[in-house]
């Protein structure tokens, strides 16, 4: 039991029900084992990016809470399985490769009327640089991005940024 006085309890994160009945493809916490390529480690023609891909990294926190996954990786290994999927179609190798921690670190943290705004140039470290701009602009962009991505949507801009 560990002293508080004021506590979050966040539950850990699990991957999809219907994926777990399939060991051979997830790791112990329902997530999709993939290779650089997106592919999944077991199968050439199964692909798994975002939330769903599983995450290895070489260091365990104290209290194990696995890695967060934002909106930009997610995009960025989507575009990755994109190509190679293409390419496997086309009857090709896939050749597109891009580890998760090789990825930059671009993400909007809103937080009420406040914000962050994080950059880096890789999601894990080692880094060359990285920083976290605090204040009212970081709550401001995601209020303008939000209102451009529903705009961008609803029009079928989806060639747009
Ligand atoms: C509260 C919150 C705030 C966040 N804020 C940010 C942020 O500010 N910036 C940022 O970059 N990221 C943010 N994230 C993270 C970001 O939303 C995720 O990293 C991103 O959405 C992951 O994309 P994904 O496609 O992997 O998964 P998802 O967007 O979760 O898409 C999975 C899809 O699969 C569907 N699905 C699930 N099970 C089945 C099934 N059995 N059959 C068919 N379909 C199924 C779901 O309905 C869903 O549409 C936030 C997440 C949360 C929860």
């Amino acid at each position: 039991m560990l002293p508080f006085s004021f506590g979050m309890v966040v539950p850990p994160f699990l991957g999809q029900e219907f994926l777990t009945g399939s060991p051979d493809l997830v790791d112990a916490k329902g997530y999709v084992r993939v290779r650089d390529t997106y592919q999944s480690e077991e199968y050439d023609d199964v692909y798994a990016v975002g939330v769903a891909a599983a995450v290895e990294v070489p260091w365990q926190t104290p209290t194990p809470v696995g890695i967060p996954k934002t909106g930009y990786p997610t995009e960025t290994q989507a575009h990755v399985a994109a190509k190679n999927i293409a390419a496997q179609v086309r009857g090709e190798e896939p050749k597109e490769h891009k580890e998760f921690g090789d990825i930059p670190a671009v993400c909007v943290m809103d937080a009420g009327n406040n914000g962050v705004v994080i950059l880096a140039d890789k999601m894990l470290p080692p880094r060359k640089h990285g920083m976290l701009i605090p204040g009212p602009q970081a709550h401001l962009m995601k209020l303008g991005f939000e209102k451009y991505f529903l705009w961008k949507m609803r029009n079928g801009y989806t060639q747009l940024p």
